[in-house]
């Protein structure tokens, strides 16, 4: 498949009129530069918006206007049952069991949450394994809750350090740390896709080893989904969580997800609890005794926004339409184009480190600007001003994601030639 990439305009543009997709990007809002529009990288921070979210959104405020409290059982989608919605669509997805699956909250708050219920730690099993150089928030989730138990971070936190050239993590790393840790770890929490490396997890082996170790497993799926295909279900973790403003597209800031597996859809253990947790059939008889609906719905607290539910429900429908297995396609083909891009064309500025096999990545290619964090810099600021926009990692690293939804091969040619301008020179 490399052979037959090409350098040149006429084969971008060919390989763009032969996507299965193209017709997607027209469907998003893509941000403005100059006459023309940017080259829009950051799906993973933060997607592009759909044309139809605002007259979703405007719908919804039509029928708050005209129905009032009233909205919550009339009009074409009445707001009571909003989760329902979403609810299918995002199951398929993140390969789960609708059952398993609730959109709420914000992916932190929903790691905390989550860890209530499955962080037990007692004195025998008390860690918590993540991966070294973690997402902040992720490390003072897990700290903070290690604390909250009466226990040290100092012994009860490990954080697997980077094993392989580039800060990735060998599957052989992971087995290494369960073989020494496993039997005092209460819970494994790492992620679909490294925010950072940009390197794919397999979840099921982690799943697999982590169970026989007798460890909880977790996983932040915040740059996993709608990225990688998943199957949570068979995969068999007991949790994940993650947001949706990343290749999602739904907003920035916008209701996260969460996945509880099936086997612990009628869990008596702890949980905290609120009104839209509790079973549907009687929550508003309004009792005072909690009796959780089966499954990752119990696990809410609160009535779901429902102006910040509009663009993810729209964001949903398109991954259904267009399907995972079709994008997945094209992404494994978009990003495998700016891989051969940078080794080809790019080699004395440019250094891969995302791993080079497929299956170890999603869309992400983090890319070290050769010579160090200045020159990384003044190119990383140069593309900015050329409308070409991906992030920046300390200290030398940029970060470009063609999302297949909307990037094109002729998008990725686009930042090679402007790379390959700025070593030119003025
Ligand atoms: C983006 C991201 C977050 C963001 O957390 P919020 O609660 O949505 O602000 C957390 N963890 C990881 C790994 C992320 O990539």
């Amino acid at each position: 498949m490399t052979s037959s990439y090409e350098a040149t305009r006429a084969w971008a543009e060919a390989a763009d009129r032969q996507d299965p997709l193209r017709d997607y990007r027209e469907r998003f809002l893509i941000p403005p530069h100059d006459d023309g529009q940017t080259l829009y990288f950051c799906g993973n921070s933060l997607g592009l918006e759909p044309r139809e979210v605002r007259e979703a959104v405007n719908s919804e405020l039509d029928y708050w206007g005209e129905l009032g409290v009233e909205g919550h059982f009339k009009g074409r989608q009445p707001w009571l049952s909003y989760n329902e919605y979403v609810r299918e669509h995002l199951a398929e997805l993140v390969g789960a069991e609708s059952g398993e699956v609730v959109a709420m909250n914000t992916l932190s708050v929903n790691l905390h949450l989550l860890m209530v219920s499955f962080y037990r730690p007692d004195a025998t099993r008390h860690k918590i394994l993540i991966e070294g150089g973690a997402f902040p928030t992720d490390r003072y989730a897990v700290e903070s809750q290690i604390r909250f138990h009466g226990f040290d971070p100092a012994e009860s936190l490990i954080e697997l350090a980077p094993d392989e050239a580039n800060g990735t993590l060998s599957m052989q790393a992971i087995e290494q740390a369960l073989d020494e840790h496993g039997p005092s770890t209460a819970l494994v929490l790492l992620p679909g896709v490294q925010y950072r490396t940009g390197q794919a997890f397999d979840l099921e082996t982690i799943t697999r080893k982590a169970h026989a170790k007798g460890c909880m497993v977790g996983f932040d799926l915040a740059h996993a989904v709608g990225n990688v295909p998943l199957a949570l279900h068979d995969s068999g973790p007991d949790f994940a969580v993650w947001c949706h403003y990343k290749y999602v597209n739904s907003g920035p800031g916008a209701v996260g997800g969460a996945f509880v597996h099936a086997r612990h859809a009628h869990s008596d253990r702890p949980r905290f609890a609120g009104w839209w947790g509790h079973d549907k059939a009687t929550r508003f008889q309004m009792g005072p005794h909690f009796d959780p609906t089966p499954g990752a719905e119990g696990w809410q607290l609160s009535n779901p926004p429902i102006l910040a539910m509009v663009p993810l429900r729209v964001s949903l429908q398109m991954f259904h339409q267009a399907g995972m297995k079709t994008l997945r396609e094209k992404s494994l083909r978009l990003t495998g184009y700016l891989e051969w891009l940078v080794d080809s064309q790019l080699s004395d500025t440019l250094e891969v480190l995302t791993p080079r096999e497929p299956s170890r990545r999603g869309a992400q290619l983090s890319i070290r600007v050769l010579d160090g964090r200045e020159r990384g810099r003044a190119l990383f600021d140069h593309l900015v001003g050329q409308g070409i926009i991906g992030d920046w990692r300390e200290p030398d690293v940029i970060r470009i994601s063609p999302a297949p939804m909307y990037n094109r091969f002729q998008d990725c040619l686009g930042f090679c030639e402007a790379v390959k301008a700025w070593r030119e020179g003025p």
